[in-house]
C-alpha cells in the first residue's frame, strides 16, 4: 500500500510537472514547515505574494499546535509580501481570530481547489499567478488549486489533527507527516 502511495504521487507530481509546474520559478516544491521555506528564495524568484492555507499549515484545525516559528515567519514575510489566507473552514469566529491575530486577510470558506478563491486573492493582491506563491498542506485543495491557476506551490508537512475518516484512507495521498524529529508548539491562546 505505502509503495503504491508513493508511486501515485510521483506520477502525480511528473504531471502536474509536465503541464503547468514547470513554469514554477521555485526550486523547491516541499518543506517540513513554513518556517523552513526561505523569504528571501522566494523573493529571488520573483514572487510577491503568498496565499496561505490555515488548517494544518499555521495552526492545527483543533487549534492545539501552532507551526514553530511560523508566526515570526508571517511577520516578517509582510514587510516584502503581500499576504492572503485562503481556508476552507467554515467556523467563522476561528477564522476572525486568527485573521486578526495574524493581521492577514482571510478569504473564507474558499471551497478550494475551486478557482474562484484563488482569482478573487489575485485579484486583491494585483499580482499575476507567477508572482505568487500558495503555501499549504493538502494536495487536493492547495495544490490542485495552485495549478488550476497558474501559481507555485510548496507544500508543508500537516500539523498532527484528530483525523477524518477519509483521512484515515487516502490521508497518506494528500498531506506529508509531520516529522517526528521536529518539535511542536502549543497555541497560546492568551496571546492571541
Ligand atoms: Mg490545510
Amino acid at each position: 500500500m505505502a509503495k503504491i502511495g508513493f508511486w501515485l504521487e510521483v506520477i502525480g507530481w511528473k504531471l502536474c510537472h509536465l503541464v503547468r509546474f514547470s513554469r514554477s520559478p521555485l526550486p523547491l516544491s516541499r518543506a517540513d514547515l513554513l518556517a523552513d521555506i526561505s523569504l528571501k528564495m522566494l523573493h529571488h524568484c520573483g514572487i510577491r505574494g503568498v496565499i496561505l492555507d490555515l488548517d494544518n499549515t499555521i495552526v492545527s484545525e483543533d487549534d492545539r499546535y501552532l507551526s514553530p516559528e511560523a508566526e515570526a515567519w508571517i511577520e516578517t514575510a509582510k514587510a516584502s509580501f503581500q499576504l492572503i489566507i485562503l481556508t476552507n473552514g467554515k467556523r467563522e469566529a476561528r477564522i476572525e481570530f486568527w485573521s486578526n491575530r495574524l493581521e492577514i486577510d482571510a478569504i473564507h470558506p474558499a471551497r478550494k481547489p475551486f478557482p474562484k478563491a484563488f482569482r478573487q486573492a489575485l485579484n486583491r493582491m494585483q499580482l499575476k499567478p507567477h508572482q505568487v506563491v500558495v503555501i499549504g498542506d493538502s494536495v487536493h485543495t492547495d495544490q490542485v488549486g495552485a495549478w488550476l491557476v497558474g501559481c507555485s506551490m510548496i507544500q508543508v508537512a500537516s500539523l498532527p489533527h484528530p483525523k477524518r475518516s477519509w483521512e484515515r484512507v487516502i490521508g497518506r495521498f494528500v498531506h506529508r507527516r509531520y516529522p517526528r524529529d521536529r518539535e511542536l508548539w502549543t497555541v497560546d491562546i492568551e496571546s492571541g
